[in-house]
């Protein structure tokens, strides 16, 4: 498999994703058994950095988890640039089952998830179970309801060839999550997958975590930093307002589509849990942080009208 230098670059985020959440675990801001088993770099974030992400993982949580109780678990999940997400092991011990888990990255990432789950006996008995089998390659794993395959996004026939191999049902109530995935994908591209998805599915939710109001000075920075490691911001023009990064939904064949920028979506997470986490670090001042909640956004958009309700309201 051939890469670009820039996928190479892409791909290492994932191990930036990874740290963070590993970082913001060990300090306790949310409970995750499972990502210590992916990360090992102990490195301490900064306080902005750890509160950031654990808006970010409770923001898809809540849209999962009204997903689940809409559809009573009759329903598939689908992590498009899935990275080390830990997401299919934490349900796993929850009462949410679903029918079907599907993980799809680049290879070269997929690989290295097969890889550790292969060498972890916790993490194989939470794919298979009694009689069921896990079938391996050195990039995809096949348990018998979670499915995790590389595969570049860009490449529709291939995506459709993975999905088809991981027993997908078009017809399935279906979640796609993408944290973070999207901006590093050219715009057409992207659009390309949206109208696929729009097409094949009949009834779907797709919850998209990233970076939003690109057109300011730290909207600058913030981009710079990414090119400065080598990244391609392919698909950087939806991310300039709420308005573009929902534009692009209804563009792409979907029945519609909400987005709230990060400061609305801390706010939505109840009291009490906001003031447990707010108690673990303290900031210097807030400043830092709101400036990162203003420039990251959770995007809702929805295939037909049975899921027009999923949002980030305090359940
Ligand atoms: N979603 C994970 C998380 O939040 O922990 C990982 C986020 S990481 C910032 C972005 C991920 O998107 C990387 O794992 C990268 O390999 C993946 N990605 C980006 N473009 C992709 C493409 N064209 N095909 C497959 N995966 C892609």
């Amino acid at each position: 498999h051939k890469f670009h230098p820039c996928d190479e670059a892409v791909i290492a985020t994932n191990d930036d994703a990874s740290d963070c959440k590993r970082c913001a675990v060990r300090l306790g801001y949310w409970k995750d058994d499972y990502i210590g088993y992916f990360v090992r770099n102990q490195e301490r974030k900064a306080p902005e950095i750890n509160r950031g992400y654990f808006a970010r993982v409770k923001g898809v949580e809540m849209c999962v988890e009204k997903f689940l109780k809409k559809t009573s678990g009759n329903c598939q999940i689908i992590n498009l640039g899935c990275g080390f997400d830990t997401l299919y092991f934490r349900l796993r011990d929850t009462a949410h089952q679903v029918k079907n888990f599907i993980e799809l990255d680049f290879p070269t990432v997929t690989a290295r998830k097969c890889y550790t789950i292969k060498r972890n006996k916790a993490l194989l008995a939470r794919i298979h179970d009694e009689d069921g089998e896990v079938r391996l390659s050195p990039t995809d794993l096949h348990g018998p309801s979670y499915h995790l395959m590389g595969v570049d996004l860009r490449n529709l026939d291939e995506v459709d060839n993975k999905l088809q191999q991981a027993e997908v049902d078009y017809s399935l109530p279906t979640i796609f999550l993408a944290e973070c995935v999207l901006v590093y994908i050219e715009a057409q591209n992207c659009r390309n997958l949206l109208k696929w998805i729009a097409q094949k599915f009949q009834a779907a939710v797709f919850v998209n975590y990233e970076q939003v109001n690109m057109n300011d000075r730290f909207g600058d920075v913030m981009l710079n930093n990414l090119r400065g490691r080598g990244c391609s911001l392919a698909g950087v023009e939806s991310c300039l307002s709420l308005e573009t990064q929902r534009n692009r939904f209804k563009d792409s064949g979907w029945t519609g589509a909400r987005a709230w920028d990060m400061v609305q979506v801390y706010e939505s997470i109840s009291a009490a849990e906001r003031q447990r986490i707010e108690r673990l670090e303290m900031l210097d001042e807030g400043e830092l942080l709101l400036q990162l909640f203003q420039h990251y956004c959770l995007v809702v958009a929805w295939l037909g009208v049975a899921f027009q309700d999923i949002d980030i309201t305090c359940v």
